[in-house]
């Protein structure tokens, strides 16, 4: 059990720890593409994405970034009391862009009040050499955190999801994040892929126990519609995991995965529940959270336990 009483190490302790306060993420949507979308791109669009790319506010994506960071800061500082925050590049594909519009962005959030630092979504095949020294560079004079979208470990599961990518994509990623920029590095993940064993959970623990990264983000694959998987679940060819099933899958997980490592998220939240076609379960915010820490508590177990 850590510090908050609770059986995993969220992300909110890793921020505490780091900035010696509480930090609260504020989500903008800048960029506007990624490899899979664009113009004459020959690769399928992963099977769970929306139009949106996994933007949290797409309706913001055409205000300028300094708007969307005061308006969405604001709202959470009055929330939560919040005094200090990251910048999060959410949507799409966030190193997609030129270097310098990257930059620019940059120095923008960055002069923001309260503004600590940032935190940027991209695919681990997006990772040009270019990018790297101005990551190293920001890294140096302010807090940046690269969050990977690598989804599984296993090159079947990506293949299913259609990525574009494969498995050494990811490694090669995180160690180049690693030795030539020093940021922090967050990993994606979907459980509830179909014929997804306790085997691979495990595994995937044991991969990431290795690997030098700080924190995982857990979603539950679902069904949005307009993607490529609604169709699959329209023919009956894919059915999401039951809440339950889910709960022993992350509650494996966890047990395998060293509790150094800090966890972001235990299940997807939809963000536009309207687009949300299953599971229902899914729609709750809360309660999939609440469910996997009860049976935490029930079974008595707790991040990292399995490697005592
Ligand atoms: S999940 Fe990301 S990389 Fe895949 S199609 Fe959507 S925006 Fe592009």
């Amino acid at each position: 059990m850590n510090e908050d009483g609770r059986r995993y190490f969220p992300i909110s302790q890793f921020y505490r720890q780091r900035f010696g306060e509480k930090v609260y993420k504020v989500s903008v949507s800048i960029a506007e593409t990624c490899p899979n979308r664009q113009e004459n791109s020959r690769m399928p669009l992963c099977i769970f994405c929306d139009e949106w790319g996994s933007a949290a506010y797409h309706l913001e994506r055409d205000r300028p970034l300094a708007e969307q960071i005061i308006i969405n800061r604001d709202k959470i500082a009055r929330r939560y009391r919040a005094k200090s925050f990251l910048v999060y590049f959410q949507s799409y594909t966030n190193t997609f862009d030129r270097v310098s519009e990257l930059e620019q962005r940059f120095n923008i959030a960055l002069q923001q009040d309260n503004i600590k630092g940032i935190v940027l979504g991209t695919r681990p095949d997006c990772l040009p050499n270019r990018v790297l020294p101005l990551l190293k560079q920001t890294h140096e004079q302010h807090y940046v955190m690269l969050e990977l979208g690598l989804q599984s470990f296993f090159d079947h599961h990506l293949e299913f999801l259609q990525r574009g990518h494969d498995v050494q994509r990811g490694y090669d990623a995180i160690h180049k994040l690693h030795e030539h920029t020093g940021v922090d590095i967050g990993i994606h993940l979907m459980f509830g892929l179909p014929g997804e064993t306790d085997e691979e959970l495990i595994k995937t623990a044991e991969i990431l126990n290795s690997l030098p990264i700080n924190n995982v983000k857990l979603h539950n694959l679902h069904v949005l519609s307009n993607t490529p998987l609604a169709l699959q679940y329209q023919l009956g060819k894919f059915k999401p995991v039951e809440l339950e099933e889910y709960i022993h899958k992350v509650t494996l997980f966890l047990e395998y995965l060293s509790p150094d490592i800090a966890v972001q998220r235990l299940a997807a939240v939809a963000s536009r529940w309207d687009e949300l076609i299953a599971p229902a379960w899914t729609r709750e915010k809360m309660r999939p959270t609440q469910a996997i820490e009860d049976h935490l508590k029930e079974q008595d177990i707790w991040q990292g336990k399995a490697l005592v």
